[in-house]
């Protein structure tokens, strides 16, 4: 009998040996990763231990290993067509910022050879006054320092004409203080790495270390190339300021798991390839409920990297799509009326010995591990409610959260009704009846396998969501990094696991027993922190009014949300933690309040702009086209309404025009006040009646392409 390859041959080895279909992926997967595998081919044995302490266990790095390591570094990279190579870093602008240094000096007797030093890769020196600082800067000196992070891999990105080393960094003042998202994100994971290892300790498993893994579904959508450039502005703002809802949308619930466009499937291909030749483990991708909008999700990994993996996926997801005619949205409501994009993070902890603390098993209520550990979790919820909402809170976001399709923006936790059911026993004293998860899911059909039923149902409608084994943030918006809401989450739960950690020192050394000391405290938990638990639709007027009558924040915007950067609680917090310092916190704030009131304004003014040049002549020239023809005789009611609709387009208009001069005050916070309170409203009031127009305008007089264009893609 022969033996057949597993599938078909692609390829020969130098050696012979046949390269199969399925070996392709295994060998494109982190091709571009300088990964612990090439550091232990590259480096000494003694280099590449000092190197892995710092990686596996957050050691210092020892300076004099760096040199051998960048040199390593370097023959990988350029072995690879990189000429270049980058600090790569996360400004407060939301986005990743880069500054590409050739590796080529040239000689002093002509030719050139290339070079990079320890010096090259552990520091770098950018201009930090062109990146928003909020002020943490411009008392000391533009100079900020990009710092290597060797917990995260170097990676090479490439371009049509070469390749780029990139190397992940923090980005702080001269001072030390955080001028990027991936500083206080470590930051919080050290906080947590402590208190989870204390806390299972006390719990009788003994563990070095300990970290939070993340996953992040991301969602967006794509638009044809001809489209995008005649809508000013989905190109400057990244959503459309103008648009009437088409007579069909979403309603008929059918593109949701959709069969995926070829041209789309063909781009989410190029984008997942490029995606694994970084190491970045793409797993999932499905039509979205809106037309137009997709998805892609990876298998979840330590935070840190899942963090820097998530820009990369932004990235090129927006790169990728050039390629194929089309462009990719990232807004968190590129088309108002229409499903909006979030970004679900999934989060919980594991440890290094592969315990992941929030997975409840088969049997939750014997597991105390999971029973400790959720129990922090809500205290931590409950308590912080504030700093999970602001977290999330963008002017882009403020369009999507609570628009009955998101989240609302009231914060609240699910945790299913048997797990509920189970803290509720254990509240009561009655706490070892045998738990309802794991029946069967009955279908009807003797020909159908068994389904064992989930514990924790779904329930899309909750902020904050336990899923499985871990907890699913769903107000994330699209387009942002995640490192904030990781970075709170983290401190939350670090803060509220040393409490429960102390209460269980406390009754241990009373002399009572683990379970009995473990029963009380969940007891206490429960009883103080049960208001955050919600089960039902998060979506409903009965959620709003239950939520009050419990005392949960409801913070409808981003105005209202950005003064908890600095509420006294939340300065002790981070200060305690060692997250954030006061200082940082007031300069977040004050970036806050900048980036809010530059967003509207940049859409106030392009809103002012289409409507003044391109909307009122169509108006004008429909107008005199109907003046002119005997037909307008006959349709006199339509050009009356023409007149009338035109006529109050034009007072929103100049209401507008006359905000967009106002400044509202000096002061950043002044400044975004205005926006909020007067400018949204006349552009809302501006874009509302131009929808109207757009319904009774021809087609060729209304020069913006129209949503029922651009959201069934062919
Ligand atoms: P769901 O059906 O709840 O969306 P999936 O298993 O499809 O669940 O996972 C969704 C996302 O959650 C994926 O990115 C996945 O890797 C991530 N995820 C799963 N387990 C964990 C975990 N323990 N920690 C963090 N993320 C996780
Ligand atoms: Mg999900």
């Amino acid at each position: 009998m022969t033996t057949h390859p597993a599938s078909p041959v692609v390829a020969w080895r130098p050696n012979g040996v046949p390269i199969e279909a399925s070996d392709v992926l295994h060998e494109s997967f982190a091709c571009d990763v300088f990964t612990i595998e090439q550091m232990r081919e590259r480096l000494s044995k003694p280099v590449f231990t000092s190197l892995r302490e710092t990686i596996e266990r957050g050691r210092p790095l020892d300076p004099a290993i760096a040199d051998t390591v960048a040199l390593a570094m370097k023959e990988w990279a350029t072995e690879r067509g990189a000429t270049h190579y980058t600090h790569w870093f996360q400004p407060l602008t939301g986005s990743t910022a880069e500054k590409h240094e050739s590796f080529v000096t040239p000689l002093p007797g002509g030719g050139a050879v290339t070079e990079f030093s320890g010096k090259d890769l552990i520091q770098g020196e950018p201009d930090a006054s062109s990146f928003p600082s909020g002020g943490l800067r411009a008392t000391f000196e533009a100079r900020g320092y990009t710092a290597w992070d060797p917990s995260s891999p170097a990676f090479i990105m490439r371009h049509s004409n070469g390749a780029t080393l990139c190397i992940p960094t923090v980005f702080a003042s001269w001072t030390g203080e955080a001028l990027d998202t991936k500083l206080p994100l470590l930051r919080s994971l050290e906080a947590l790495d402590r208190s989870v290892v204390r806390a299972l300790a006390l719990l009788g498993v003994h563990v070095s270390s300990a970290y939070a893994t993340m996953g992040c579904e991301q969602e967006y959508f794509l638009v044809d190339e001809s489209f995008y450039y005649r809508r000013p502005d989905l190109y400057l703002t990244g959503r459309t300021l103008f648009g009437a809802k088409p007579p069909r949308g979403q309603e008929l619930e059918d593109h949701y798991f959709g069969t995926i466009p070829d041209r789309v499937l063909s781009y989410m291909t190029e984008v997942e390839h490029a995606l694994y030749r970084l190491g970045v483990p793409i797993k999932t991708r499905h039509n979205e409920v809106a037309p137009a909008q997709y998805e892609i999700a990876p298998i979840f990994e330590h935070a840190n990297v899942a963090a820097d993996h998530q820009h990369l996926v932004m990235t090129l997801l927006r790169s990728t799509a050039r390629r194929f005619g089309l462009v990719c949205l990232l807004h968190e409501k590129p088309f108002a009326g229409v499903n909006g994009s979030g970004k679900h993070l999934n989060w919980s902890i594991a440890t290094n010995t592969g315990l992941n603390v929030l997975d409840p098993g088969s049997e939750p209520q014997q597991n105390m591990v999971f029973l400790f550990f959720c129990a922090a979790l809500i205290k931590a919820i409950h308590r912080h409610q504030d700093l999970l909402r602001l977290s999330v809170a963008s002017a882009a976001n403020d369009h999507r959260l609570g628009a009955h399709e998101a989240p609302p923006a009231i914060i609240s936790m699910y945790l299913g009704d048997s797990l509920t059911e189970m803290f509720e026993r254990i509240a009561v004293g009655q706490p070892h009846t045998s738990s309802s998860d794991g029946d069967i899911l009955q279908l009807g059909a003797r020909v159908l396998p068994h389904l064992p039923r989930h514990a924790t149902d779904r329930n899309r409608t909750s902020p904050f969501a336990f899923t499985g084994a871990k907890f699913e943030f769903r107000a994330v918006g699209a387009s942002q990094s995640v490192s904030l809401p990781a970075t709170i989450l983290n401190t939350i739960a670090a803060e509220a696991i040393d409490e429960l950690a102390a209460m269980l020192e406390g009754s241990l050394v009373s002399g009572k027993s683990l379970p009995d000391a473990l029963e009380e405290i969940i007891r206490h938990v429960f009883v103080e922190h049960r208001a955050i638990i919600y089960n039902d639709d998060g979506y409903s007027t009965v959620w709003h009014q239950e939520a009050a009558k419990r005392g949960l924040l409801n913070i409808q915007t981003t105005i209202e949300a950005i003064p908890i950067w600095t509420s006294p609680k939340n300065i002790e917090l981070f200060g305690r933690y060692g997250v954030f310092s006061e200082r940082e916190l007031t300069a977040r704030q004050e970036i806050a309040y900048t980036q809010y009131f530059k967003t509207i304004n940049i859409e106030a003014e392009t809103t002012e702009r289409i409507a003044m040049t391109q909307l009122l002549p169509a108006c004008f020239s429909y107008l005199e086209l109907l003046n002119r023809t005997t037909i307008a005789h006959a349709a006199e009611h339509i050009a009356l309404e023409v007149v009338h609709v035109t006529k109050q387009f034009t007072d929103a208009l100049t209401e507008l025009r006359h905000q967009n001069r106002e400044l509202g005050g000096d002061t950043p916070a002044q400044k975004a006040k205005h926006m909020a309170t007067n400018v949204l409203p006349a552009m809302e009031r501006v874009r509302s009646l131009a929808d109207k127009l757009e319904r009774i305008i021809p087609e060729h007089h209304w020069q913006l392409p129209s949503y029922q264009q651009m959201l069934w893609l062919k």
